[in-house]
């Protein structure tokens, strides 16, 4: 009886060394990253890594969880013990959309508590070369004259390619077939062979192919020119005015990760973000930094409410199917 005493005490001592913040992080870290290697969710991910597990003085490993949107990857997250050392990395299309796409089983707001708001990015439309137009109206008509639907690459359904592309057709009236892939890293390598015809992409994805000319690059969605890449036109210069689209991202953790545990994450993913070698790697991605009072859990928690509230009714009244 007794020993049995001491071993619930001992293990009750136990759980409360995990829960205190003090001794966090003990232990290597994961981040799950829902989209393929390579990619820009990926690209974004592995750069606040490499600074965050020097702030945290642990290890933070990437885990790519791949397939269904990001869903499975957030899903992962969603059922790992609340205890700070999984992390999942999510964007717009993950932690917003996803909710109005797939039956997830778990609920992106409740079911998740928010840790911080990550930089974000216009996308860009990006064909492969082989296709003759040379600006963005040339681009529309040769996509209209198509007998056959363009093919265009997405990291599957409720990705913010795939987002995008629904945007796209929206705006333009033309319609495309999506080609899903794990993650836009994969998808652009079949834009760059020709296998397919466009990608409404990340600009942090593209832009490197965009440079090495494997590609061609008519619009960023945005109401202003990407600095590391300001010879490629706005949509509202192009002819696509008002087709705007900001693809942001963030990091969150299981409900019940208790507070302190999130402060510290919090803390060294700001420290990250206010490293100016961190932001000349992030820069060079065409990426934007969050803003200075939207760093906050609260601050990414009220935006992903507002972002659902704007986004939802369009994904919903797309009828997207699940592929
Ligand atoms: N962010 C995804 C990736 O890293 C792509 C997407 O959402 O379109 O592959």
């Amino acid at each position: 009886m007794r020993r049995a005493v001491f071993t619930v005490f001992l293990a009750l001592l136990a759980f409360a060394g995990t829960a205190r913040a003090d001794d966090f992080p003990s232990r290597p870290i994961t981040i799950v990253v829902p989209f393929s290697a390579g990619g820009p969710s990926d690209a974004m991910a592995r750069i606040m890594a490499e600074h965050m597990q020097r702030t945290l003085g642990q290890t933070i490993a990437i885990e790519n969880v791949t397939g269904a949107g990001g869903s499975l990857g957030v899903g992962r997250v969603v059922r790992a013990p609340a205890d700070g050392y999984t992390v999942g990395f999510g964007h717009l299309g993950t932690n917003v959309c996803n909710g109005a796409i797939y039956n997830l089983g778990y609920d992106l707001v409740t079911d998740l508590a928010p840790v911080v708001l990550l930089p974000s990015n216009p996308m860009i439309i990006v064909s492969k070369n082989a296709i003759p137009a040379r600006t963005l109206t040339e681009l529309l008509a040769w996509l209209k004259a198509k007998p056959t639907p363009p093919t265009a690459g997405t990291a599957g359904a409720g990705s913010g390619s795939h987002i995008a592309g629904l945007y796209f057709e929206t705006i333009t009236g033309i319609k495309l077939q999506y080609v899903p892939y794990r993650g836009t890293a994969p998808a652009l390598n079949d834009l760059v062979a020709g296998q397919i015809d466009i990608i409404v992409d990340q600009t942090s994805n593209s832009i490197g192919q965009v440079r090495a000319g494997t590609i061609r690059a008519y619009a960023v969605t945005a109401g202003r020119r990407v600095e590391s890449a300001a010879d490629i036109p706005t949509t509202d210069e192009a002819g696509l005015p008002g087709f705007h689209m900001t693809l942001w991202s963030g990091l969150w953790v299981p409900k019940d990760t208790p507070n302190d545990v999130i402060v510290r994450l919090n803390g060294a993913a700001v420290e990250a973000l206010n490293d100016p070698a961190v932001q000349k790697k992030l820069g060079g991605l065409g990426l934007d930094l969050p803003p200075k009072d939207q760093l906050s859990p609260e601050a990414l928690g009220a935006w992903q409410k507002a972002e659902i509230a704007k986004w939802r009714p369009m994904i919903k009244a797309a009828k997207v199917k699940i592929d």
